[in-house]
């Protein structure tokens, strides 16, 4: 099990070294065995020795070079940090990156052998349409990714669920996680308005490997909390 926090445009440095203690303190008292990873904002990585895997939220597919406003390999070489998130639909939908960046985002980072945490979800009316649209939206996301990559992680988030406190019901989230399975081998998370209040059920469902939070896991507390959930169910 996987439990990830994004942390989005929220946290300065000082405020996530304090997060990175008090949730690796509570790892080391409660002697928790699920992993716990966060993708602070790119001003706050850093080299943190502890238990929690760190990634980047986002990083173009260059070593370095003159790409205003992007960090590189070389920044995340700084701080060791080997894992990167990829496709987010924020990022698809916000700032408009194409597949075409995406998949070479992912070929680029895959080279280098970062884990992957790679996004795929589809909006509202895709999926008010049928359930073949939806797939199909899916299968378009996962274009050009390798999916026999062996440090390549899913993250399944409807955009419709993701920070409005909305998710799909435990059957609709089992039966697309298990239409993923078929095709895709790595683990695969759920994203969407996970939360304290939500997160056994959602953990305990078949083909759910793990979470990708983001409002729910940005008070440690309440990430801890689901750290608990997590182990518990093992
Ligand atoms: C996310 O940003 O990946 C996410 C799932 O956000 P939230 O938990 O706030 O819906």
């Amino acid at each position: 099990m996987l439990i990830a926090a994004n942390f989005k445009t929220n946290k300065t440095r000082c405020q996530t070294a304090a997060y990175y203690k008090e949730v690796s303190d509570f790892i080391a008292a409660k002697n928790i065995n699920t992993e716990a990873m966060i993708f602070p904002p790119a001003t706050a990585l850093d080299s943190f020795e502890g238990k929690i895997s760190v990634g980047a939220q986002n990083a173009y597919a260059v070593e370095n070079g003159a790409y205003t406003g992007e960090i590189g390999l070389e920044q995340l070489d700084e701080f060791g940090i080997k894992t990167i998130l990829i496709g987010h639909s924020e990022r698809r939908h916000i700032l408009g990156e194409s597949q075409e960046l995406i998949a070479e985002k992912f070929h680029y980072y895959k080279e280098k052998g970062f884990r992957i945490v790679y996004c795929i979800g589809e909006p509202l009316e895709v999926r008010e349409e049928s359930s073949a649209a939806l797939m199909a939206y899916l299968d378009d996301q996962l274009e050009g990714i390798d999916l026999a990559y062996n440090k390549l992680i899913i993250a399944y988030e409807p955009v419709w669920a993701i920070g409005s406190g909305l998710t799909p019901t435990e059957g609709e989230v089992e039966l697309i996680h298990t239409a993923l399975r078929q095709k895709i081998k790595a683990p695969i998370l759920y994203g969407g308005s996970v939360k304290t209040a939500n997160a056994k059920e959602l953990l305990s469902l078949n083909n759910v490997d793990g979470a990708l939070i983001g409002s729910g896991a940005l008070n440690a507390e309440d990430y801890c909390m689901i750290l608990e959930i997590a182990d518990s169910l093992k």
